[in-house]
């Protein structure tokens, strides 16, 4: 089965790779970036097949180039977002646009014809706001009245519940489902990054004084991409969620990987761990402390037994993924030693 993919988002780090492996597999794909001026940029760090990939300007709160952009497509994958490094100075920022164009996204589907839609939500969606639950299942939602819910937790909660409103109201005739993922690390394909390789970057060059008990779910971007095609093409998938994670580290369990695994290029590697007791004091003087200490100690491991149960579904290792992305920021020169 091969047509026509319509892929939102297209200079973003998992659409990259979406777009990659849809290529490789026959699909020809209309993808959007903001502004157009970008899109050679683009087409060169994917280095696709240039005649199965077309661009369209469109950005998720203006109607301006959607209808355009889905035309011929007979499958979403709706993977933009905003997914800032830093906190924006009003949530609006980007709950207004996870929750307009995820909405948008959907509307001008459904007119376009669309049978089975794919939307890239998040383990945000899943596992705040539960004190004391440890292991967390696509049972679960975030609550965003929880004060850990921090403003991208509530961006990915409220754009995937109003998708799944909407598609339950309007969306006849259209499969829909979600693919959830933890933190995305793996290769590069150019030194502009996704926000989520910042805590391996930050290891590699040594820019933090040492190993704060921050843990993340991890998983790598190719197996991300793979799980939105399965998505895309397996029967039966209306409705569907499923969670896409590998193990669940510490940040000192990824500074071990990385020294192991780096010989000399991981001098810089922190060892010393930072006790959350020195860090809950250092977040009354330091903002970028402030913005994590609600996240120390906590273990948020997500279950991505679903997708491996349906789907067949499988992930690399955290090691494998982790290097990668280290051997590639120092490739593009994002780390100098
Ligand atoms: P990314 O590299 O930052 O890509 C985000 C994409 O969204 C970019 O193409 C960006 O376009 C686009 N975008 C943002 N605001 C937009 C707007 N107003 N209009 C149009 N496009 C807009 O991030 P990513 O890691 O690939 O993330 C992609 C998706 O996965 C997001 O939905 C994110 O929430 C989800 N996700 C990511 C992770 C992770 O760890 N990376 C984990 C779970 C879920 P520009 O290039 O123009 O900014």
């Amino acid at each position: 089965m091969a047509g026509k993919v319509f892929v939102s988002g297209g200079s973003g780090y998992i659409a990259g790779f979406l777009i990659r492996q849809l290529i490789a597999e026959g699909w020809e794909i209309n993808t959007t970036i903001r502004n157009l001026a970008r899109e050679a940029e683009v087409r060169g760090w994917l280095g696709v097949d240039n005649s199965k990939l077309h661009f369209f300007a469109a950005d998720l709160v203006s109607d301006s180039g959607w209808a355009q952009a889905m035309a011929g497509c007979s499958h979403v994958a709706h993977v933009a977002s905003p997914l800032p490094a830093d906190k924006p100075l009003h949530e609006d920022e980007l709950i207004v646009p996870a929750r307009e164009g995820a909405l948008r996204a959907l509307r001008f589907a459904k007119a376009a014809g669309v049978k089975r839609f794919v939307m890239t939500s998040s383990v945000a969606a899943i596992s705040y706001g539960h004190k004391g639950q440890t292991v967390f299942t696509e049972a679960d939602w975030t609550d965003i009245n929880s004060p850990d819910a921090y403003a991208y937790v509530k961006s990915k909660t409220i754009a995937e519940r109003a998708a799944r409103d909407w598609v339950a109201a309007e969306g006849e005739g259209m499969e829909f489902c979600t693919v959830n993922p933890s933190l995305v690390v793996g290769p590069l394909m150019a030194p502009d990054f996704s926000t989520s390789l910042e805590s391996v970057k930050k290891l590699l060059e040594g820019s933090i004084p040492g190993l704060p008990r921050l843990g993340f779910g991890l998983v790598d971007v190719r197996d991300v991409a793979d799980l939105h095609v399965k998505c895309l093409t397996a029967p039966g998938m209306a409705g569907e969620r499923f969670i896409a994670s590998g193990p669940f580290l510490w940040m000192e369990d990824m500074a071990a990987i990385l020294r192991n695994g780096l010989g000399a290029q991981g001098r810089k590697v922190p060892k010393r761990r930072l006790p959350s007791w020195l860090m809950r004091i250092l977040a009354n003087f330091d903002p970028l402390v402030k913005q994590v200490v609600s996240e120390l100690d906590n273990v948020r491991d997500n279950d991505a037994s679903h997708a491996k149960a349906v789907l067949g579904w499988e992930t690399r290792t955290a090691e494998e993924s982790i290097l990668d992305a280290a051997r590639d920021m120092l490739r593009l020169g994002v780390v100098k030693l």
